[in-house]
């Protein structure tokens, strides 16, 4: 790899409060370094903090075997198949422990160098350069309170850019699913790309077709979670990624500019939702995905669809997905389940009046995802430019159909 080696890494004292370090994680790196291991806080933690936001987790990396952590703390767990980690419990919170590692060797003879083993130990200054973008790449000490930087990432944070750690050319082909930690990185932290990692994300995003689709899919869910997915959308658009990572969805999407549009509309629901503290998970993602395609197919104006074949609908388009992201079928019936019950919530023109009327409310309020389906309407009608008012009623309803229950 093309990464300049310093001899040195810059050291600097965090600009930010001890106290803004999880007491816990700050607890395990002591009890390592007590050992005689060379211990740091690292990745994500460090950025955001470093950012001005609160770490999602706080990652450790030490010199110490997985073995040796795993003897360390009582309450842990060996976990990983690709690369072994220790998972130390600490009250109810996690911690992800990882032995230093070093990029694997290259080997000899073969063009393609993707990754396909990580289990190659290393100095912490290999760990640092084995990670993706610059500002991914900082240490934090935080017993001896010292930021340790040997990719360059302060000056990245404090420039707002985002940089591969090497030549992206390179990374990306090692491993294309740093492209969409790319666009995850840049729209959910506001940093910019150096055009360097945008032409290369553009060169290489047909190296997405190689990668396992069941982490691809993961990554679509964590970039549905940004807060900022419409936007991230029309990156996917424009570097001509939908394909790898929607396939199911992609022939609709070009079909017309009324699909497309559908989708955006949603995403940009979802992610105002998300910025007044909507915290949605796989299915409510999925049926954000999807909804606008399962909509139109079933709508009898367009296709067929009789009501009791919705599910049927909805299975079809969601299951393809699920099958090859190797999701719980569980995440596509709770999904299915937020569709159809907006047929009863905002019911559409098709659905006949006697229908309606043998709809029993209570047993549909009492559904555990009800409040979820609710929480669709209220994506649904903003997307549609619609009035919260329906919304509003059902809320209502619900509130005095809990106060029955008590
Ligand atoms: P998030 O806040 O989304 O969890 P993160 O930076 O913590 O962001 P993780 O996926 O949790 O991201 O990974 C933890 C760290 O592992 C990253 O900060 C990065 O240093 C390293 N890393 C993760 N994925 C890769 C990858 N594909 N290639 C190289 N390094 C990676
Ligand atoms: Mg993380």
């Amino acid at each position: 790899m093309s990464v300049a080696k310093s001899a040195e890494p810059i050291r600097t004292k965090p600009p930010f409060k001890r106290s803004y370090v999880d007491r816990r994680a700050i607890s395990v790196v002591r009890r390592l370094q007590e050992e005689g291991f060379e211990t740091y806080l690292v990745g994500g933690c460090v950025r955001d903090l470093l950012l001005g936001s609160r770490p999602k987790d706080f990652d450790i990396a030490t010199s110490a075997k997985p073995e040796t952590v795993r003897r360390l703390f009582r309450r842990s767990r060996m976990i990983g198949r690709r690369f072994r980690i220790v998972h130390v419990h600490h009250g109810r919170e996690i911690f992800e422990v990882s032995t230093f590692r070093a990029e694997p060797p290259k080997q000899e003879g073969k063009d393609v160098k993707v990754i396909r083993s990580d289990n190659v130990y290393g100095s912490v200054q290999e760990d640092a350069n084995r990670r993706d973008f610059r500002v991914n790449g900082l240490f934090l000490d935080p017993i001896a309170g010292e930021i340790v930087d040997w990719v360059g990432g302060l000056q990245d944070i404090e420039d707002r850019v985002l940089h591969s750690i090497g030549d992206p050319e390179v990374r990306f082909r090692e491993d294309p699913v740093r492209i969409l930690r790319l666009i995850k990185f840049m729209r959910r932290l506001d940093l910019a790309p150096g055009d360097a990692e945008i032409a290369a994300a553009d060169r290489h995003a047909h190296d997405l077709s190689h990668a396992a689709p069941a982490r691809l899919a993961e990554e679509v869910f964590r970039l549905l979670s940004t807060g900022q997915s419409e936007g991230v959308f029309e990156d996917l658009e424009a570097l001509k990624i939908r394909r790898y990572v929607i396939p199911e969805l992609v022939k609709w999407l070009r079909a017309s500019d009324t699909n497309r549009d559908a989708l955006h509309h949603r995403l940009r629901a979802l992610d105002e939702m998300a910025a007044h503290g909507l915290h949605a998970d796989y299915d409510f993602h999925l049926a954000v995905l999807f909804g606008p395609r399962v909509e139109q197919e079933f709508d009898p104006a367009t296709r067929r669809g009789k009501l009791k074949e919705y599910p049927q609908i909805a299975a079809a388009i969601l299951g393809e997905f699920q099958q090859r992201a190797r999701l719980p079928r569980v995440a596509v019936s709770c999904a299915t389940n937020l569709l159809l019950a907006q047929l009863r919530l905002d019911p559409p023109e098709y659905v006949p009046s006697g229908s309606r009327k043998r709809w029993n409310r209570k047993a549909l309020m009492a559904q555990p995802w009800f409040p979820l389906a609710l929480s669709y309407l209220k994506l649904r009608l903003k997307a549609e430019g619609r009035s919260p008012e329906l919304w509003q009623e059902w809320h209502d309803r619900y509130g005095e159909f809990g106060q029955d229950e008590e």
